[in-house]
């Protein structure tokens, strides 16, 4: 999928327009376990193409007072990640000296740049807006991120100037890996202990990105793709502090996989960081295993990675069902159970569930601990069953479908989970009315 960055100095509306954009989108209002909602990552569409939106300042650090050095870093990154950047000026303070900054960078990228200038509230303001063709950076357009009027305008030039969709990319139908975490957690290493030291592998095809190279695995009776990002990392080594680094980087690897094989440092133990990567797997719907790697760094005692995996489980929640693999990549340690692992998860993603097993096993259990009635009103599930979504989904076909709590959702999940391996898999669950 395609990525549209915006960019600008911090209170020219980025946020508002942030949330404009992705607002658009008819929500299919995603109550799927797990799912915090990031407030500078989502995806959108408009005439039908779909493609995902980053607010770059959301990342930032220091807020108002930022330094110029680290508002480089981020059009820097965006240029080499994104493959459109809308940067946004506003007309009020006309054109700053950190605008000027910015529009330098930009002018010497190769990326398509669209400029933006913002709080125009009123049809006056436009004239003022001229004063933007400064910049260099063409035709700028007048929006108002707060009551939206000129963003269409703005969503049609993002949309011709997005990359042709690399729609026809799919390679064919294989399994789809992504290693992905923090900087040093050892993805490289894993990457190449899997794919250098195995002769039969196979050349890289082009990816589903242009940026994105999947090799091809074949051994032990396993046939995937790995998303290699390690190569591609190394050049923007200087700006891998930043947590917008990472969380950018994985964007892309993220959405091109069925599985992410997120990394830790077991020195590290999971942080906050480690847990934005993780919500951005959840959110995109793709399987998830977990490797707590240099586990050869850490004095064990008998209950060591019972604790560890249940430390992670706790910060993971509520989708705690996620497998948890300990290696050690240079002793060669599970190295090949993370691909089984990975594996698993990816044949629970797309198996589908007759419906006639889903409704023997859960309508007795849902009659045995029917749905609380809520103010007076009796509530009660039909039938249930699988969608044809890509990703595991469940319908519940309710009459009050408008009635039912997060709670009661969290008791059918368990249970569909209970009786089927769903582990590192997120489901989604439904309620319609009937
Ligand atoms: P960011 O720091 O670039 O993300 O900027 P925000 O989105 O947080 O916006 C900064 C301030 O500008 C907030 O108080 C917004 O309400 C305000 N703002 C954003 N868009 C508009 C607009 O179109 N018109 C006006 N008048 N104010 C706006
Ligand atoms: P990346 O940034 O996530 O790709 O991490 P790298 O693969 O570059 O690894 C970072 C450092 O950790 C390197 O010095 C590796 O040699 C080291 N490393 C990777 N895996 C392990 C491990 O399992 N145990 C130990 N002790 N070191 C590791």
């Amino acid at each position: 999928m395609s990525i549209v960055a915006i960019v600008g100095r911090p209170n020219v509306g980025k946020s508002t327009l942030f949330n404009r954009l992705v607002g658009m989108r008819k929500a299919i209002v995603n109550d799927s376990a797990g799912t915090t909602r990031d407030r500078h990552y989502g995806t959108t569409d408009w005439c039908g193409r779909e493609f995902s939106v980053i607010d770059t300042g959301g990342y930032a650090m220091g807020g108002e007072d930022i330094f110029e050095a680290e508002i480089r870093k981020q059009v820097v990154l965006a240029i080499e990640e994104a493959d459109v950047i809308l940067f946004l000026v506003e007309v009020s303070t006309g054109i700053t000296d950190l605008d000027m900054v910015m529009a330098d960078l930009l002018r010497r990228s190769s990326k398509k740049v669209i400029l933006v200038v913002n709080k125009i509230d009123n049809n006056d303001q436009i004239y003022s807006s001229h004063e933007f063709y400064a910049l260099g950076l063409g035709d700028p357009y007048c929006i108002s991120a707060m009551s939206g009027s000129g963003t269409g305008e703005v969503m049609d030039a993002v949309i011709a100037a997005l990359p042709e969709d690399a729609g026809a990319e799919q390679a064919d139908d294989l399994p789809k890996f992504a290693v992905i975490g923090r900087p040093n957690v050892g993805k490289s290493s894993l990457t190449n202990a899997l794919l250098d030291t195995e002769r039969n592998i196979v050349t890289p095809v082009a990816g589903t990105t242009r940026d994105s190279i999947l090799s091809r695995y074949n051994k032990f009776g396993m046939d995937f793709y790995l998303i290699d990002t390690a190569g591609l990392r190394k050049k923007a080594k200087v700006t891998e502090d930043l947590e917008f680094y990472s969380v950018l980087r994985s964007i892309r690897s993220i959405e091109s996989s069925d599985v992410c094989i997120l990394m830790l440092d077991a020195t590290a133990g999971i942080e906050a960081q480690d847990l934005n990567i993780f919500n951005l797997v959840v959110r995109n719907k793709k399987g998830c295993v977990i490797v707590v790697n240099k586990w050869d760094l850490i004095e064990k005692e008998s209950n060591t990675m019972k604790e560890f995996a249940e430390a992670i489980r706790r910060r993971i929640a509520p989708f705690s069902d996620v497998p948890i693999v300990f290696t050690s990549v240079p002793n060669k340690q599970r190295i090949l159970d993370v691909l089984q692992t990975a594996m698993r998860v990816y044949y629970s993603r797309i198996r589908k569930i007759p419906t006639s097993a889903l409704n023997e096993y859960l309508l007795p259990i849902i009659e045995e601990t029917p749905p609380p009635s809520t103010k007076g009103k009796y509530i009660r599930i039909k039938y249930v069953t699988q969608l044809a979504s890509p990703t595991p989904s469940f319908a519940f076909f309710v009459n009050l479908p408008q009635y039912i709590k997060e709670g009661y959702r969290r008791f059918l999940e368990n249970k569909i989970r209970e009786r089927w391996d769903f582990e590192g898999v997120p489901i989604q669950i439904f309620f319609r009315q009937k």
